[in-house]
């Protein structure tokens, strides 16, 4: 590719550029264009530094949450980690039950990791049900089709059976016929 690009498409193209994300030949087309172009290049300078805080920022509450949460990596986290599939699956005995929910209460950690299991098996059963829905569909449109056809059957059968009696009409017309001439 040997074109060169406007001042539109290589604004377009400019958030994929800072973040590396065009191949090489379109990536050395938006340099060639910003190496010429005045007006691109502010451009490009001002959404670089944009995005370059933004991502430090972002790295940064990461880091703080990180700081913060690592404190609750108590033992208690850890036997609550261990239980915790078990806990949502509903198989520990009653007192187990309690000191799983007295942790997740107490402790953010394990909350969250318990919020995480809960959307995930919310995820597995919204998408179970979305396939459920679909069978059901699939079902109906089935159904409606086997219906269908039914009806066209019955729309073609009082056909044929015009077309029986017209038949049976002619021949007892041509039975009279040679009848009347025998006689
Ligand atoms: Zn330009």
């Amino acid at each position: 590719m040997n074109h060169e690009l406007n001042c539109n498409q290589v604004v377009t193209l400019l958030t994929f550029y800072i973040e590396n994300k065009l191949d090489e030949k379109l990536s050395h087309c938006v340099r060639e264009h910003l190496n010429k172009c005045k007006d691109c290049q502010e451009k490009y300078l001002k959404l670089k530094r944009i995005l370059e805080n933004f991502s430090e920022i972002r790295s940064k509450i990461n880091e703080e949450e990180i700081s913060d949460l690592k404190q609750y990596e108590t033992p208690q986290y850890v036997t609550f980690k261990e239980n915790l599939s078990a806990y949502v699956d509903n198989e520990l005995s009653d007192n187990e039950n309690i000191k799983i929910k007295k942790i997740a209460i107490s402790n953010p950690l394990a909350r969250k990791d318990l919020e995480e299991v809960y959307a995930f098996k919310q995820l597995l059963h919204s998408s179970f049900n979305k396939t459920k829905s679909n069978l059901k569909q699939d079902y109906a449109k089935k159904t409606l089709e086997r219906m269908y056809s039914k009806s066209t059957q019955t729309k073609i059968n009082p056909f044929y059976k015009l077309v029986g009696l017209f038949f049976c009409l002619i021949a007892f017309m041509i039975l009279g016929i040679i009848n009347i001439l025998h006689f």
